[in-house]
């Protein structure tokens, strides 16, 4: 069964997608089967999974609303079973964006995308999902299907401001639509050690956050800025660069915290 992983912080630009797509990478080059679902409008991570959203002929939005099935809206990517990193990917264009209004006459709405996992749960070792830059009804739905929560946060001034809605928000999910939803941990990314405000930043978290903090830090690094103009994830991209390093050791410590669920 696999465990399923919201990765979402209502702020934008945070680095959700980077964190999702190279999560995944990292976790198939550890041998995890994945699937990657996308539920941006924006639709980065599918194209920086290697598929054209332009040219999706099912994605998300046909799962939630049309009821087509996740088995038959998923995509492969050559280009990640190129580089021996393969992940399933249920992909968003712009289609996703009337989602929204479109969901809000229908039953059991923020639902919709866990009944319609609940047919590939069993195939999976895990489900990851990009969330958009919001707490909309997208979000919800994402929210509703996880057993946890991957927050990326940059260690800046306002970052643990923004925090406080995203905890409230899990906390009366937790109370009203999803038992199991918790925040698995927070990790510091586009981390820049020479900084003296960010490693202020990130001792404040480890003193508030405990154990919710991920022992990986993911650094700034460019090549991971570099990868999405050609398709793919930075640890699929160039592997030996740092950031590629970081995220497959995060994938790593993914499967040891699993492991203890
Ligand atoms: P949105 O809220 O719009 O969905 P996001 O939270 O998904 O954004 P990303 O798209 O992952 O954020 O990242 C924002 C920008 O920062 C991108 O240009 C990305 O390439 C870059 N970036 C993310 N992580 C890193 C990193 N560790 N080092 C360098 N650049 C990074
Ligand atoms: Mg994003």
């Amino acid at each position: 069964m696999a465990k399923i992983f919201c990765i979402a912080n209502q702020k934008g630009g945070v680095g959700k997608t980077t964190t999702t797509v190279n999560l995944a990478a990292g976790l198939a080059k550890l041998g995890q089967r994945v699937l990657m679902v996308d539920l941006d409008p924006q639709g980065n991570a599918t194209m920086g999974s290697g598929i054209d959203k332009r040219k999706l002929e099912l994605s998300v939005y046909d799962v939630l609303l049309e009821s087509v099935s996740v088995k038959e809206a998923c995509v492969q990517s050559a280009k990640l079973a190129d580089a021996h990193c393969a992940y399933a990917i249920l992909g968003a264009n712009r289609e996703l964006a009337g989602a929204e209004i479109e969901m809000v006459s229908l039953e059991r709405r923020e639902k919709r995308l866990k009944t319609a996992l609940n047919s590939v749960v069993a195939d999976y070792d895990f489900i990851l999902i990009d969330c958009p830059p919001s707490l909309s009804l997208l979000t919800l739905n994402g929210l509703c299907c996880a057993n946890g929560v991957i927050v990326p946060m940059q260690c800046e001034y306002f970052a643990l401001e923004g925090l406080a809605d995203l905890v409230n928000t899990i906390k009366q999910v937790h109370a009203n639509l999803n038992k199991e939803l918790a925040i698995i941990g927070l990790l510091r990314v586009m981390f820049d050690p020479r900084i003296t405000l960010q490693q202020q930043v990130s001792e404040q978290l480890k003193a508030r956050f405990d154990d919710k903090v991920f022992n990986t830090v993911i650094p700034r690094n460019v090549r991971l800025a570099e990868a999405p103009s050609y398709g793919l994830p930075g640890v699929a991209f160039d592997p030996s660069s740092k950031g590629a390093q970081a995220f497959v050791a995060f994938a790593q410590e993914m499967v040891e915290r699993v492991q203890k669920m």
